[in-house]
């Protein structure tokens, strides 16, 4: 069972307040404990369907090192990105890049799955709509050979997309690109990001948000395998993906749709 850490989810059952007066006088001092119960519950939902597709869970920290960062080349691809520090350390601005350390240097097969969740941090300068500081991401990494990684981002669009219709949701998938505006090399690769289809997102509508991203489907090509040495077992560098959910952002769609005690309810039924 999933036991997401709750100790964050002040701004997020603020913003839900704003959204919902109603809910506030209901639900009182414990609606943020209902948030995190129901973030807890949709993120067992994603758990069992990676154990069940065959992912191995990954166990990643709520701080990282710069040198990770540094290392997985986040300087260079968002440039400008601000990210939470603080005296105990760096929050991950994403939950996968302490998966590929853990799998460097392993013998890795022809393909694998593995799954991680964890808080992340972005120090995002405007905070509208589920656009969080703080926030849990579940992620499902994917490698293997390029045509492999391609296949199964191709079901997981598919299956999630059925979860979220399940869920009562509505969701759009679009292509997408990661939202540097930089010059020279990361501008070259968002240009390179849209014509190759590399991030697709499902949005939803949150509130006045029409368009919210839930999720994000990414293919990094061999730009991890790289700089962690994730080889196949034919020593080529394994093609990486990820899919990516922004757990809060599930609760507040749903929230928005059916209302806290539905969404609950559904949350916790079997799939
Ligand atoms: P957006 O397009 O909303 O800026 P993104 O492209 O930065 O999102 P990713 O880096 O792909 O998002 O992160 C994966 C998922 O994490 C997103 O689809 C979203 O659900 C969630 N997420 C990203 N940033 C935030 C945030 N500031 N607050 C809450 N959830 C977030
Ligand atoms: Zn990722």
């Amino acid at each position: 069972m999933s036991t997401v850490s709750c100790e964050h989810f002040e701004e997020v059952a603020d913003q839900i307040v704003r959204l919902y007066p109603e809910l506030a006088a209901r639900e009182g001092g414990g609606l943020q404990a209902r948030v995190a119960a129901l973030v807890n519950r949709l993120d067992d939902q994603f758990l069992k369907m990676a154990i069940d597709a065959g992912a191995e869970e990954i166990a990643i920290a709520e701080y990282v090192e710069k040198s990770l960062l540094v290392q997985a080349g986040y300087f260079e691809s968002f440039p400008g990105e601000g990210l939470m520090e603080g005296a105990i350390g760096t929050r991950p601005p994403a939950a996968c890049y302490q998966c590929y350390p853990q799998l460097s240097g392993k013998v890795l097969g022809e393909s694998g799955l593995w799954t991680c969740v964890g808080t992340c941090g972005r120090n995002e300068r405007e905070t509208g709509v589920g656009r969080l500081r703080i926030f849990c991401m579940r992620e499902i990494i994917l490698l293997g050979s390029a045509a492999w990684v391609r296949e199964q981002r191709a079901r997981w669009l598919t299956t999630i997309a059925r979860f979220a219709r399940s869920l009562g949701l509505q969701v759009d998938l679009v292509p997408a690109s990661d939202p540097f505006f930089g010059t020279g090399d990361a501008h070259g690769r968002k240009l390179v990001q849209q014509l190759k289809e590399l991030k697709m997102e499902m949005r939803t509508r949150v509130g006045e948000s029409i368009g919210l991203a839930i999720a994000s489907f990414n293919l990094h090509e061999t730009f991890f395998a790289r700089r962690f040495q994730l080889r196949l077992r034919d020593g080529t560098d394994a093609y990486t993906g990820c899919v990516a959910f922004g757990l809060e952002r599930w609760a507040m769609a749903m929230i928005s749709k059916l209302g806290l005690a539905h969404a609950l309810t559904v949350a916790t039924e079997e799939l």
